[in-house]
């Protein structure tokens, strides 16, 4: 249990730094999370610089985000995770970043619209707008469930704040967390050329399941 928990930090470690590698985290904000046991998770300290975030201060904690090692605070997010975690079984990493074009999107308060192949591939719609909530507690994390029940989006763009993206693994968050920003950014652009042209949604379903079905390479 120690040593695959220990293998978990490195990975939630570099996973950090791909998040300043792509550009999705300022200064202290943003954190990774991933699920080590059924009721036990790793995530970001509070406030540590990226660059001085070492594995072994990944903080240990239960589901309602109090930490159970170690004597580091754990992120102010840890509850929201926690919550997350909790009513979603099958989820074992999560993240959040304040990307920039995504944060936009959360500040105008406005879905992004499925109007590229790429995002129908990864989040089968739109990626919607979930509630302000109160930083500190669960309200964020309620907030997630709450909005991506019935969505087949891992990311939802929480209202004023930024990007929350859930995965069956920490590394499958964070890819949800890249492309969401990649196509905040892309949806921007097309927008300022006019109205975008939207995907029927048979096409959306067609493509979403090629992706989840038939993309990349066997599995060996
Ligand atoms: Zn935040």
């Amino acid at each position: 249990m120690l040593d695959a928990i220990a293998e978990v930090r490195e990975e939630l470690h570099a996973l950090h730094r791909s998040l300043v590698d792509n550009a999705l985290v300022s200064w202290t904000s943003g954190n990774v999370s991933a699920r080590v046991a059924p009721d036990l998770m790793l995530i970001k300290p509070s406030g540590v610089p990226y660059d001085e975030l070492r594995p072994e201060d990944l903080v240990l904690c239960d589901l309602s985000g109090a930490a159970v090692a170690g004597t580091l605070r754990p992120s102010s997010d840890a509850a929201s995770h926690g919550y997350v975690y909790r009513a979603l079984p099958e989820v074992h990493g999560v993240v959040h970043t304040h990307s920039a074009y995504a944060t936009a999107w959360a500040a105008h308060g406005e879905p992004i619209p499925c109007v590229l192949t790429a995002m129908a591939d990864e989040f089968g719609g739109e990626i919607p707008v979930g509630p302000l909530a109160p930083i500190g507690g669960d309200a964020i994390g309620r907030g997630i469930v709450e909005t991506l029940h019935g969505h087949r989006s891992p990311a939802v763009l929480m209202r004023n704040h930024g990007v929350f993206a859930i995965g069956d693994s920490p590394r499958a968050a964070v890819k949800a967390a890249v492309m969401c920003e990649d196509v905040a950014r892309t949806v921007h652009l097309a927008r300022q050329l006019g109205e975008s042209v939207a995907l029927a949604p048979q096409t959306v379903d067609a493509l979403h399941a090629r992706y989840r079905n038939d993309y990349g390479q066997e599995e060996a």
